[in-house]
């Protein structure tokens, strides 16, 4: 199992899990090299919402999609609001939000769907992206787990609405964490530290840990415990584990745009579509 990025014919970067099979998804998490939109979206800015121009954001996600094979007019975006919606896509969706923020699916913030050729995709800036492949069943999910997200367990949640929608079994769905914020920099103070243990109280220790007088919080681990706590395997999830703030020439990060004293910072995007049924 290993995560990697390769480079595109069109001169972008797509990151990877090698775990996710190639005939049967389309799949990358971009990052912020190759676009066109100046600093602080420096340069493959993907999301309409942070004060970017949207003839850049439109120009980047064209791109974007042409790397993977789609139109832009085929991607479907929600509005995403550290919720705990989860939403079945399907083809009425298809283009919802790729051209104009407000025709988003409203505060979602996971997708999930059976239909071929129907790209979703979320965007990031720290917070965790989580990609569900379910082979025997031909679904596919994709969930934003920031702080807040994580705390209310979309990923298990995400995982329970495709077995309720698709049947698909928590113990053979593929699962891949893609690059967000690590330990190594998300520092929480104390409310958050109470918080993660209401939502943690088993496992609390694992999450957090301390150094020089701080705390920090693992968003990877705890997104991976409430996966096998309702059945996921350890051996079926991929943890990219790429940090975003440590690795910000690569990946926007809005913690080390905050620590560069600039109030706004871009978007990578998670982008998943099943293939063809052949
Ligand atoms: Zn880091």
């Amino acid at each position: 199992m290993s995560y990697f990025i390769k480079r595109t014919e069109n001169n972008l970067w797509h990151g990877k899990f090698s775990t996710f099979p190639d005939d049967l998804v389309t799949h990358a998490v971009s990052t912020r090299q190759g676009g066109v939109s100046p600093a602080p979206f420096d340069s493959l800015n993907l999301a309409l919402h942070v004060g970017d121009e949207n003839s850049n954001v439109l120009a980047n996600r064209k791109k974007f999609a042409r790397s993977l094979g789609f139109d832009i007019s085929d991607i479907v975006e929600p509005n995403q609001v550290h919720g705990e919606n989860i939403f079945r896509v399907d083809e009425t969706c298809r283009g919802r939000g790729s051209t104009n923020y407000a025709e988003t699916i409203p505060e979602t913030d996971a997708l999930i769907t059976d239909v071929p050729e129907l790209p979703l995709m979320l965007c990031f800036a720290d917070c965790v992206p989580i990609f569900f492949v379910d082979v025997d069943n031909r679904a596919i999910g994709l969930a934003h787990g920031g702080r807040r997200g994580t705390f209310k367990k979309i990923a298990a949640k995400t995982l329970l609405k495709m077995n309720a929608e698709f049947g698909t079994r928590p113990e053979t769905c593929l699962i891949g964490v893609a690059p967000s914020i690590g330990a190594c920099c998300y520092e929480v103070g104390s409310e958050v530290v109470d918080e993660c243990k209401k939502s943690f109280p088993a496992n609390f220790g694992e999450l957090l840990t301390e150094r020089d007088g701080k705390i920090f919080l693992d968003l990877w681990r705890a997104n991976v415990v409430q996966l096998l706590e309702v059945g996921a395997l350890a051996e079926n999830i991929d943890v990219a584990g790429e940090c975003t703030c440590c690795n910000d020439g690569w990946y926007f990060s809005y913690r080390s745009a905050h620590k560069k004293n600039l109030d706004r910072t871009g978007r990578i995007a998670a982008l998943i579509a099943l293939k063809p049924d052949v």
